[in-house]
């Protein structure tokens, strides 16, 4: 594509609500823009970067033989209320109606259409296994949209779906998505880690996350350096002991406690160690309070209380000072599992019952209660574990320490079991006439967020640096001076014969001065960098690629040459 005639309208100054370099890089080098919050127009240059994305995963789905079809974005109602998401998905769901008055929804995800789909047409175990999967255009109205194409409201996903007579069989499709992920995400050179994650909405027992390591990631993932341990923070177990004292359960007792707000405080006031104190936590799980007490040291993990409560996500809630009080009696800060004014739902993480003598709110604004001990002074439905990992825990596979790292969730696959079989009553006939729901199991890959991910790991402070697979093109020719006719005529030679190879050239044959082309070359990140200037009527030119600095003066007749080494380079070959 000859750049003067190509739609690219790059920025000098980067919008300031991007705040990360994906985000930035992005919208500077004209491949994206945006309409409202969360809803981004792909422009030709950044449109050619998910093109590439989806193609790689086209050729590892069709690999693993997945075949595509395209369902619509537009989803009923009832096909939700069968599953009971309409009510679980919550706020997140973007909800519309017809003339008649019809509710739909646009798909978040789709499992329900999926099951819907084949349950009146695949009829007996002769037609299994089966793995269809689309490439589509997504809608959540996320919370908060945001990073550009990583957090969207409308955003393009391949989900695939599969189907098998049993566990075992399901399993064995699992494996294989889990095999094409690790295809697909090597191919777009991409590092990454497989992490379990939580199953929340989607149902079903096991998960797996393909996180993009980086620092601006929304994911925290626990890992381990010893063994293959590797969870989401929402999802790490959890292995963690108060250390054991000797000690003997003292009495009750209650102390004015008025300028003692923050646990720090606490510490200092009472001379003891934060993890003796019993940090109680009110929530509002779908309206109800709930009291939660965790070690004073320790986070909260709000997935594993909301599974545990069995509430969707959005339905937890910290609760506001007026419950606080209504439950305690006392403002927000005073708040323990002794005393409590009405009756409410208490838990406790487990390890809260080994802790002697703790300190806790009294219930009773500017009051704390000390030595309080579980089972004499108080009872709470026990919870296993309720905790957020962190850095230095005990990793729960071999003991050695965990590691916290960030990442960019970037693929998901789910084994679902029967939970929208069962509800859609989708069923298909076993071997001996016998009717049975299919096992189930859903994959996805963020493809818009999965280009994001690529410029996190691939850039610089001068711009993109794409690797050949995903780059919108292979090359980019700049002639210095385009009023120059020698460098011209020469840079539109390379640029047809390159072409003629089926390598993706761009010319940039604008009349721009030379500084100006050679910055948008760099922002716009294509990985290898022909500049034809003084030396033209030589036949001499230079060559370069994005990712290095290093620059060579070749003869022409020797570019083609360089271009397929460095492809080599990085295992990426034309069609
Ligand atoms: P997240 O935890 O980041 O909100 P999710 O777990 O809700 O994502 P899934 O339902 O697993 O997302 O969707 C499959 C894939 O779609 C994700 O792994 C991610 O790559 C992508 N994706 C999900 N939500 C968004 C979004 N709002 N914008 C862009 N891509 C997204
Ligand atoms: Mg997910």
């Amino acid at each position: 594509m000859k750049m003067s005639k190509m739609y690219m309208p790059t920025l000098r100054e980067v919008p300031s609500e991007a705040e990360i370099p994906s985000h930035q890089l992005l919208l500077r080098a004209g491949m994206i823009r945006k309409l409202v919050s969360g809803v981004y127009s792909y422009l030709p240059l950044g449109y050619r970067a998910i093109k590439k994305v989806e193609k790689v995963v086209r050729e590892e789905m069709d690999r693993a033989d997945a075949q595509e079809l395209l369902m619509s974005a537009i989803q009923p109602r009832e096909l939700w209320e069968a599953s009971g998401r309409w009510a679980n998905f919550g706020p997140e769901m973007w909800r519309l109606r017809d003339r008649n008055d019809r509710e739909f929804c646009l798909g978040p995800t789709h499992e329900e259409y999926f099951t819907d789909l084949i349950k009146d047409e695949i009829k007996s175990y002769k037609q299994l296994p089966l793995n269809i999967y689309q490439i589509q255009t997504k809608y959540r109205d996320e919370k908060r949209p945001r990073f550009g194409l990583m957090r969207c409201r409308e955003f393009i996903m391949k989900d695939a779906y599969s189907f098998d007579v049993d566990e075992e069989a399901m399993k064995v499709a699992y494996e294989n998505m889990w095999e094409a992920y690790d295809r697909v995400f090597t191919r777009l050179r991409l590092n990454y880690k497989v992490v379990q994650g939580d199953t929340g909405a989607m149902g079903g027992k096991v998960s797996h996350e393909f996180m993009a390591m980086s620092d601006v990631g929304e994911g925290l993932i626990a890992y381990c350096k010893d063994c293959d341990f590797a969870a989401t923070d929402e999802k790490s177990e959890v292995v963690y002991s108060i250390p054991s004292k000797e000690e003997e359960l003292k009495a009750v007792e209650k102390v004015l406690t008025p300028e003692v707000k923050t646990i720090d405080a606490l510490v200092e006031f009472f001379g003891i160690k934060k993890h003796n104190f019993g940090k109680a936590l009110v929530y509002k799980a779908s309206g109800k309070p709930v009291v939660v007490v965790v070690p004073g040291d320790r986070e909260l993990n709000e997935t594993k209380l909301a599974n545990y409560l069995k509430v969707p996500g959005h339905e937890l809630e910290m609760a506001d000072e007026d419950m606080i009080k209504d439950i305690s009696g006392a403002n927000k800060g005073f708040t323990g599992p002794v005393g409590l004014k009405k009756e409410v739902k208490v838990l406790i993480d487990k390890r809260v019952t080994t802790i002697k003598n703790l300190v806790v709110g009294a219930n009773e604004t500017d009051y704390h209660l000390i030595n309080v001990n579980y089972g004499r002074d108080f009872v709470a439905e026990v919870v296993e574990d309720l905790l957020l990992v962190q850095e230095g825990d005990s990793c729960p596979k071999c003991g050695k320490e965990l590691h916290m790292d960030r990442g960019i969730e970037v693929g998901n696959i789910f084994q679902l079991g029967t939970k929208y079989s069962d509800s859609l009553g989708a069923k298909f006939l076993d071997e001996n006439g016998k009717e049975k729901p299919f096992v189930m199991g859903s994959y996805g890959i963020g493809v818009s967020r999965s280009v994001a991910a690529v410029v996190e790991q691939y850039h610089d402070e001068k711009g993109i640096c794409w690797p050949f697979i995903v780059a919108p093109y292979h090359v980019i020719i700049t002639v210095v001076n385009s009023k120059n006719d020698e460098q011209k005529n020469l840079g539109e030679d390379i640029y047809r014969t390159l072409k003629k190879k089926g390598i993706e050239v761009m010319l940039d044959d604008r009349n721009e001065r030379v500084g100006v082309k050679f910055n948008d070359r760099d922002l716009i990140g294509i990985p290898v960098q022909i500049t034809v200037g003084k030396r033209a009527a030589e036949e001499i030119v230079e060559f370069s690629l994005r990712k290095s600095e290093e620059k060579q003066e070749v003869k022409v007749g020797s570019l083609e040459e360089l271009i397929f080494a460095a492809f080599e380079e990085e295992e990426f070959s034309l069609d």
